[in-house]
């Protein structure tokens, strides 16, 4: 049922429908962070940087469906493309066909560290290939992340993701990871080592401990799972070195920032290059794909089927020509996009520390080009200059702030995500309008939140 009439600021039939879903959907939700308690808006439609709810409220839309509407709501050229292909191929191939070629091609020339590649359905799919070839190519069974960095929701790697959500306290830092659910088995955490981001001391502790069993670090090139964390000069170079040094490979888990900081992605924009390389989110611009590739050498497991990887779904008609589109469009209108993501990225990220601080907020906004997120300091946190790791973020940001502050640009048309440790992001058809709107609701809404 769509609603023509303009929101006032309710949400009466979102929370009728959201009663109504939630009688069949488990929470009311079929992904595990979506919703925050007393804040389930029911979605009605979208266009371009906004989207409205049922109530018929509009939103100047900074979360992007978690991130792959890169084009915004409704691309019209993508979703033009996805019609024309099952029209011309039907649905899934499950052969090879062209799409693969075109696709292919154009993921390897964008993208440095990609000399082959195979496609997968979710980030968490072509994570999970990621360790399993990294595994194989090492003969080694440990994989080093990050704490607070997330990977999918996977046995394997749900480790250490978001400590603090599920458990308001933090435990000491330990190198032993901890299960982000119930219902992982122990034995999987066995074969993980979490570090800190940005820590290049105890990085190289662990691998002076466990080199010889360790097969790769797996990292976000920036970390965007604990608001967004950058590599200090240097961080990634080191990565790269260490690995190296130890025989062990280096995958970036470029979900959010592949086909996003660049065409090339993180690897591309800072300039280092991993051995494996996951992608998802902005690939599809919003149709469900993901990829995982890497040296001719790495991927020679998967081609020989030494390595499993699979997937009824794969390499699917939707998927890829959506690929295709978004592919086509960073390809031929690269410096266009970049100049709108990165340009009003960086205005964004300005201005809103500037309506905070000008407030009277302590607060601290990092990012980089189109994904960056907002710290709000506890009244005890000390003054940063930036937030470096997990442990940082924890001690410094106050859950309460930002949530005060979500409310407050939510009553003013603004939304992005509603947990403190997540992200804002940009798409390539946001406009001086939004950037100028969201401003003027940021500033009201740090008087209120400080009143
Ligand atoms: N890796 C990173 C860095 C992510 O941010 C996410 C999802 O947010 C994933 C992997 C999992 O991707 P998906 O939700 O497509 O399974």
């Amino acid at each position: 049922s769509t609603s023509d009439d303009e929101g006032d600021g309710a949400f009466t039939r979102s929370q009728a429908l959201f009663e109504r879903v939630a009688r069949t959907i488990a929470g009311g939700e079929s992904s595990y962070a979506r919703l925050k308690k007393g804040l389930e808006l029911c979605f009605d439609h979208g266009e371009g940087s906004h989207f409205w709810d049922i109530d018929g409220n509009e939103y100047i839309d900074y979360s992007l469906g978690y991130g792959p509407l890169i084009f915004g709501h409704r691309p019209k050229k993508i979703i033009e493309a996805v019609f024309e292909a099952v029209n011309r191929y039907g649905t899934v191939a499950t052969f090879p066909y062209d799409l693969d070629a075109e696709v292919g091609e154009l993921i390897t020339e964008l993208v440095p560290g990609v000399d082959l590649l195979r496609f997968a359905n979710s980030g968490t799919e072509a994570t999970m290939a990621a360790a399993r070839l990294a595994r194989a190519y090492t003969g080694r069974s440990k994989i080093v992340q990050m704490e607070g960095g997330y990977h999918g929701w996977a046995d394997t790697h749900f480790w250490s993701s978001h400590p603090d959500v599920w458990r308001p306290e933090v435990s000491p830092y330990s190198p032993v990871p901890r299960p982000g659910s119930r219902g992982i088995p122990a034995c999987y955490g066995e074969a993980l080592l979490i570090a800190q981001y940005n820590d290049r001391e105890g990085l190289a502790q662990l691998f002076e401990r466990y080199g010889d069993d360790i097969a790769a670090v797996l990292v976000e090139p920036v970390q965007c799972n604990t608001g967004v964390i950058l590599p200090e000069p240097g961080y990634l170079e080191f990565l790269r070195e260490i690995t190296r040094a130890y025989g062990a490979l280096l995958i970036f888990d470029e979900v959010i920032t592949g086909f996003r900081l660049a065409p090339g992605g993180a690897q591309e924009r800072l300039g280092v290059v991993p051995d494996i390389s996951t992608f998802a989110k902005a690939l599809g611009g919003g149709f469900p794909i993901a990829a995982f590739g890497g040296s001719f050498e790495v991927m020679q497991l998967e081609a020989t089927n030494q390595v499993m990887h699979g997937g009824t779904y794969t390499a699917n008609v939707v998927a890829l020509a959506a690929a295709r589109a978004v592919l086509t469009e960073m390809k031929t209108r690269r410096q266009e996009i970049w100049s709108v993501l990165d340009g009003y990225g960086e205005r964004l990220r300005e201005g809103l520390a500037e309506a905070c601080r000008s407030a009277g907020l302590r607060c601290l906004v990092q990012g980089i080009g189109p994904v960056w997120h907002i710290f709000f300091a506890k009244p005890d946190a000390p003054d940063l200059e930036r937030i470096r790791n997990y442990r940082e973020a924890h001690a410094y940001a106050s859950i309460e702030l930002f949530d005060r502050f979500h409310r407050a640009m939510l009553a003013r048309g603004v939304y992005f995500h509603p947990y403190h440790f997540e992200r804002w992001f940009v798409s390539a058809v946001h406009t001086e309008d939004d950037v100028r709107r969201t401003l003027e609701a940021a500033a009201e809404a740090a008087q209120e939140v400080v009143a």
